[in-house]
């Protein structure tokens, strides 16, 4: 007897209109081809690297790593608590904030509900809805010839879209890949036109690079709103991508309810304690955040003389808009061992997303430029 097997007939509904995450170029085979000489600006990732005082962390832990972590994560929860004022039981830890944002799709949407995120939004926010079923709702972002957010959030038409049947609306201030943002005032106004039973979730995981006038955290609502979720990580300015480590912050009944489908030793114990040290050490990341915005403003006045565009960006990378197909380009650079982000698969095939990268890292970049 043969019968052919076909797991994806198999699958789910909602995993089959699905595909596996495209991770781009093979980077380990890459830093074996080019050593020291690759140039990685395709990842956002902090060149200065975490806090001194987080490798020691780490060290320090790993003889403990035969003993499950602390399922609770309690003692960075309460250092978070502390650092962001609220209490530790609007706090969810996340295997970085990838996980809490699929993680918050899992809890409250489905296939009766619908969730609303903007064109040009986070990658994640089409794979969350979709892995739960739900209708996405993507709403048409600023555009491109906007004279102060090109490709930003359009936060009007985004409370516009919102249904009866809404459960989410994903943002994400400031945005990957485009590097915008929209102010305090905005979301003021946002928050005020969006029901009770949708949940608002703002991803920030570039908070701590922000330095824009009339732009802070949305943490600052919470106490007025219930159904605001804000999401950060250490992937970025704390400079722990390796380790995994992102935490939400919303209110104590939302929480309950990430509780009960988050997996209880999701975040590791070294990746548990160099967040700890790193969220200590503040004048580590406020050195991050000095030096990535004169370096980044360094970077994009460069490759503005050299007639490009470049979007206003408050985070560690700025998109610029080549004006044309931007595949070839990114090959040469590529050719040359320098990576960048290709924007094809969000619809931006005329720009590239370019990590600010140490200055010796940018200078090949701009060499390598036509
Ligand atoms: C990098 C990034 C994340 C997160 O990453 P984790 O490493 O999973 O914490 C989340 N949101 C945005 C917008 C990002 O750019």
């Amino acid at each position: 007897m043969s019968v052919t097997f076909d797991a994806a007939t198999l699958a789910n509904a909602a995993t089959r209109a699905l595909r596996a995450y495209d991770p781009g170029h093979d980077l380990p085979a890459l830093r074996r081809r080019f050593g020291a000489d690759l140039v990685e600006l395709g990842s956002n990732e902090n060149p200065l690297g975490p806090s001194p005082q987080a490798i020691a962390a780490i060290q320090a832990a790993l003889s403990g790593t035969f003993r499950y972590p602390d399922p609770h994560g309690g003692a960075l929860k309460a250092a978070l608590a502390a650092r962001h004022g609220v209490d530790a039981a609007q706090i969810v830890l996340g295997n970085g904030s990838h996980e809490l944002l699929m993680l918050i799709a899992q809890c409250f949407a489905d296939a009766q509900t619908s969730v609303v995120f903007s064109e040009f939004g986070f990658a994640v926010f089409p794979i969350a809805t979709a892995a739960a079923g739900a209708r996405a709702i993507r709403v048409p972002a600023l555009p491109r010839e906007h004279a102060t957010m090109p490709c930003g959030h359009d936060l009007d038409a985004m409370s516009e879209a919102i249904v009866a049947d809404t459960r989410i609306v994903y943002l994400a201030n400031p945005n990957n890949p485009t590097g915008t943002w929209f102010d305090d005032e905005a979301l003021d106004a946002f928050m005020t036109r969006v029901p009770a039973t949708t949940l608002v979730v703002i991803d920030e995981a570039y908070a701590e690079f922000m330095s824009a006038p009339h732009l802070h955290s949305a943490l600052r609502l919470l106490s007025r709103h219930p159904n605001l979720i804000v999401t950060r990580t250490f992937s970025k300015a704390y400079a722990l991508a390796g380790l995994r480590v992102g935490y939400a912050i919303s209110s104590p009944p939302i929480v309950a309810v990430l509780e009960r489908l988050r997996e209880s030793f999701n975040v590791n114990g070294l990746a548990l304690a160099a967040a700890e040290a790193a969220l200590a050490d503040r004048a580590h990341v406020e050195r991050a955040r000095a030096w990535n915005e004169s370096e980044r403003e360094w970077l994009a006045a460069r490759l503005r003389e050299k007639g490009l565009q470049v979007y206003p960006s408050q985070t560690n990378f700025v998109l610029v808009d080549f004006g044309d197909d931007a595949a070839p380009i990114e090959r040469a650079l590529f050719a040359r061992g320098v990576i960048v982000r290709p924007m094809g698969g969000y619809g931006l095939g005329h720009c590239l997303r370019i990590s600010v990268g140490s200055r010796g890292a940018n200078e090949r970049l701009l060499a390598a430029l036509p």
